[in-house]
């Protein structure tokens, strides 16, 4: 395979796609017009786009994006300042009764600690994780800090700030790709991987493609895998990859 061939494909069309949203507003998350009104709006309701990140554990995206939605109208607390006022017993009998996550007692914690993050680190602002202008590895870090936020969590919360929301950052090497079931599809099946066991092959085979910023090639994966490279059936005739792709399909 031609690794270098497959390697400007993928970022080309990465670099394409998040030049096309430049002159766009968020595309939704959640699916749930109501929910991805707020999560949109991160001038007003920033602290809503970053507890839903601290959802987006081992459940569905589109699942963990709506829990803080429904969190904020079952209390009518949608400020941080309302929200602040919640204690952790209140979101607690929350999240065990309704059961929003797989994880409810755990990720209640969670929420919790995010906001009271929020509210004694950022003075009430979440924006304040990004507004100043500072470097990818920053922000990664100061995702990190929240409880129950890892590396994946951290690099895809920085990640969508920057494509979806076209947050100035001072650089963006720092901001990995996330191997979900669709980056690791592509990436197996391309060829660019032998296998997909291990995640740091796919994070640093996607930092040696495109060093200055690899997540941009998660935008890449999103687009073919939802296009082409479908789980089955993947339509190869009509896939820009086809040249260059090993199609690995076992
Ligand atoms: S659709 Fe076919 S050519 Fe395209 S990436 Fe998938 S396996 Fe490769």
């Amino acid at each position: 395979m031609n690794d270098s061939e497959n390697r400007n494909e993928l970022v080309r069309i990465g670099l394409a796609r998040l030049q096309s949203t430049q002159n766009r507003e968020p595309r939704g998350l959640s699916g749930d017009p109501e929910a991805d009104r707020y999560l949109k709006d991160i001038q007003n309701y920033p602290h809503i786009y970053v507890l839903a990140c601290l959802m987006d554990k081992q459940i569905k995206a589109e699942r963990a994006w709506l829990i803080p939605f429904e969190v904020c109208s079952h209390f009518g607390a949608f400020t941080m300042q309302e929200l602040a006022n919640l204690s952790a017993g209140q979101i607690e009998s929350y999240f065990l009764e309704y059961k929003p996550h797989r994880f409810n007692k755990d990720m209640a914690r969670v929420f919790y600690e995010g906001i009271q993050r929020i509210h004694t680190v950022y003075a009430d602002d979440a924006s304040r994780i990004w507004s100043d202008t500072p470097s990818s590895a920053a922000v990664v870090y100061r995702f990190l800090q929240f409880a129950g936020a890892g590396i994946k969590i951290a690099t895809m919360a920085t990640n969508i700030l920057v494509r979806e929301y076209h947050v100035p950052l001072r650089d963006y090497y720092s901001i990995d790709i996330s191997p979900d079931l669709q980056v690791k599809r592509i990436f197996y099946r391309t060829g660019l991987v032998e296998n997909t066991d291990d995640v740091n092959l796919i994070i640093y085979k996607a930092r040696e493609l495109y060093p200055i910023f690899p997540g941009v090639i998660d935008e890449s994966c999103w687009e073919i895998g939802r296009t082409y490279c479908r789980p089955t059936d993947p339509n190869c005739a009509e896939c820009p990859l086809a040249d260059t792709c090993q199609k690995i399909l076992d």
